[in-house]
């Protein structure tokens, strides 16, 4: 069950951990990508850690929607709609229940779906979100598995995004989107919630 000062907890977490593999999740991206990908996430979510630890807020929705506009407006890229849309379909969804975790991140992984219109097996952030909130739900998600889902999108050929105009060759790399995403259930699980 998430309060306000929980979700603030969590993201702060996320914005830590995504500020630590900036080297990696850059590397990651080098390899099918521009490079990137961990200094776009840095930029947004360094900006949203400050506007979370500054701002005053009494909801998990306004929590989130906070988050969702220094994410769409830092991020750039492909990814910054995307995580821009996921947050702000977890406060729509925050709104309307009992600040299910579950419930939210589902709201989040349909949120990517709608602004990415990609499917599982493309090799994007998808990859990582469905199986993960599904381990989730199935209270057996631990750090081993969410490595696994990331190293598992090793194997996917990319079809969408940036990583597809490599076609084959995209084979054998890590999702950037992917590994970005496991921090974000990396903090859930560190947090308790
Ligand atoms: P860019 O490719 O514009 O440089 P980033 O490097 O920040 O953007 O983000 C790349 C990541 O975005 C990919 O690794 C992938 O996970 C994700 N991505 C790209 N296109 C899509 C899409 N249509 N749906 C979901 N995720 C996507
Ligand atoms: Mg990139
Ligand atoms: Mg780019």
């Amino acid at each position: 069950m998430l309060t306000h000062i929980k979700t603030i907890k969590w993201l702060t977490t996320f914005a830590e951990k995504i500020n630590e593999q900036q080297g990696y999740l850059n590397e990651l991206d080098n390899a099918i990508g521009d490079g990137d990908h961990g200094s776009n996430m840095v930029r947004g979510t360094e900006a949203m850690k400050e506007s979370l630890n500054e701002g005053d807020y009494s909801s998990v929705e306004e929590v989130f929607k906070a988050a969702s506009m220094s994410l769409l407006s830092k991020i750039g890229g492909a990814s910054g709609p995307l995580y821009g849309t996921a947050f702000i379909s977890m406060a729509k969804q925050a709104s309307q229940d009992n600040q299910d975790v579950i419930a939210v991140l589902k709201a989040g992984l349909e949120g990517i779906k709608k602004r990415g219109k990609a499917q599982l097996g493309e090799k994007t952030m998808l990859d990582f979100w469905e199986p993960a909130i599904e381990m989730l739900e199935q209270k057996n998600l631990t750090y081993e598995k969410i490595r696994d889902i990331v190293e598992q999108t090793k194997d996917i050929k990319a079809t969408k995004g940036r990583a597809s105009y490599l076609g084959d060759h995209s084979i054998g790399h890590i999702d950037p989107g992917s590994a970005s995403s496991a921090c974000l259930f990396e903090a859930l699980l560190e947090g308790d919630i």
